[in-house]
């Protein structure tokens, strides 16, 4: 069971992502527990203000350390288990199919989503928590971040999945035949015929060993094409 904890000012966002298809089955399969919490209740200002201006001044504001750390102190302990403490930003290490493997094999993770110019420095250097990107582009805010990193953990939970290979045979994840991470296969499903177009009559043979040779070579010469660098 994975346990997630979402800090974030705007929780409304989120509210769907975890209610709906896999990540829905994966909570009622008690293999993912989702919590979110507004930074907002844990503020101490009267008017409910989690953010001021940049000292040095400069466009947009920035999340006060107050609101952030005890939000985050009182959901932790909301859980004997410490878990991973992981804010979303920018500049941060990239995330990748490896990183969803190693958080779905976690017991708790808590994100902390940003929004304006971000956080107050100090806040890292209090808490020391690790940062994740999502890509090299910038975000209004850290919730989709957050939920895009939730979703590729939870979908990697075992038994989260209707069939565990296909955690196993797709883009990124190790291909066992090739020993490398590579891009997926082509994928075909009913008509057999559309429009003209004919599904390759090698995976309407029936013949497994060739099956699993024609996807391997499609997977080869789509990672080569698209994404060479993985096969370095
Ligand atoms: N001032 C920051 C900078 O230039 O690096 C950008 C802040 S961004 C507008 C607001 C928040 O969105 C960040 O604090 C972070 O939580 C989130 N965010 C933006 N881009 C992101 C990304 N690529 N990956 C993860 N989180 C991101």
């Amino acid at each position: 069971m994975l346990r997630i904890d979402i800090l974030t000012i705007f929780p409304e966002i989120l509210e769907n992502v975890f209610t709906t298809s896999m990540l829905k089955i994966a909570a009622e399969k008690d293999a993912l527990e989702v919590h979110l919490h507004d930074i907002r209740d844990y503020t101490t200002n009267k008017h409910k203000r989690v953010d001021d201006r940049p000292f040095g001044g400069g466009p947009g504001m920035v999340l006060c350390c107050q609101p952030v750390i005890d939000a985050i102190t009182a959901v932790r302990a909301m859980s004997d288990v410490e878990g991973r403490l992981i804010f979303t930003g920018p500049d941060g290490n990239t995330f990748n199919q490896s990183y969803a493997q190693e958080f779905s094999e976690e017991e708790r993770i808590i994100f902390v989503c940003g929004r304006y110019e971000g956080f107050d420095q100090r806040i890292f250097e209090i808490l020391q928590p690790e940062i994740f990107s999502i890509g090299d582009y910038v975000l209004t805010g850290g919730e989709l971040a957050a939920a895009v990193m939730a979703d590729a953990a939870a979908r990697l939970i075992p038994g989260v999945l209707g069939h565990d290979q296909s955690a196993v045979e797709e883009s990124f994840s190790l291909n066992t035949e090739h020993g490398g991470a590579l891009l997926d296969y082509p994928h075909y499903t009913q008509p057999a015929n559309y429009e003209g177009l004919e599904v390759p009559e090698i995976l309407r043979g029936g013949n497994h060993k060739l099956i699993n040779e024609w996807r391997l070579e499609r997977s080869l010469e789509k990672t080569k094409k698209i994404r060479p660098d993985l096969l370095k």
